[in-house]
């Protein structure tokens, strides 16, 4: 089914609304990809880093990762290494993953597997460097998917409270998936 993994993000969500809420007030409002130190991941337990792609690394929908977060990525390569970070986008196709394949080789795009929330792709992160589930972070701007799918395979989920966002160059698809991280912020507010 096209829309099972909406599905999926709607009730899974609602159950784990207290895990998220949780999530969401331990997560400093400007926080973007680039306050996760590559330095201290090791020190955190992290073995293998999990991105998105869309607001993550970049303003939806949009080709490349920003120039800051390209360096950033480099750092992050060479604390982990580059067969320990993976890209894990809903959307896992076009120049995004060829502009990956030319500029970081070494850095995997999973693809071939049920959408975030479903946990298939983290498993497959897990499968492929060979660690735990629990040692695998996963950075991304959405609670209901990238986060969810998280909580849900036992990795750590890490929010993106302010993600990328370029209104000039599409603002219609923009301001739908601000108003999709408000929705989902309203959501898991909800009590008990
Ligand atoms: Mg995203």
């Amino acid at each position: 089914m096209a829309f099972a993994h909406i599905v999926l993000g709607i009730s899974e969500g609602w159950r784990q609304r207290r895990t998220l809420r949780l999530l969401v007030q331990h997560t400093p409002p400007g926080r973007t990809v680039l306050d996760l130190q590559p330095a201290m991941l090791a020190e955190r337990g992290v073995a293998v880093l999990v991105l998105d792609f869309d607001g993550v690394l970049a303003p939806h929908g949009a080709d490349r990762p920003l120039p800051e977060v390209h360096a950033w990525l480099r750092q992050v390569v060479a604390a982990l290494g580059e067969e320990k970070v993976f890209i894990l986008s809903n959307r896992p196709h076009g120049p995004r993953m060829d502009w990956f394949r030319i500029e970081l080789p070494g850095v995997r795009v999973i693809s071939g597997v049920r959408k975030k929330p479903y946990p298939d792709g983290l498993v497959r992160a897990g499968e492929l460097a060979n660690v735990p589930l629990s040692a695998i972070l996963m950075v991304d701007d959405r609670l209901l998917t990238g986060c969810l799918a998280a909580i849900t395979a036992g990795c750590v989920p890490y929010y993106v409270r302010s993600p990328f966002v370029d209104l000039r160059q599409r603002p219609r698809k923009e301001l739908f998936f601000m108003l999709l991280r408000w929705a989902e912020r309203r959501l898991v507010r909800l009590s008990p």
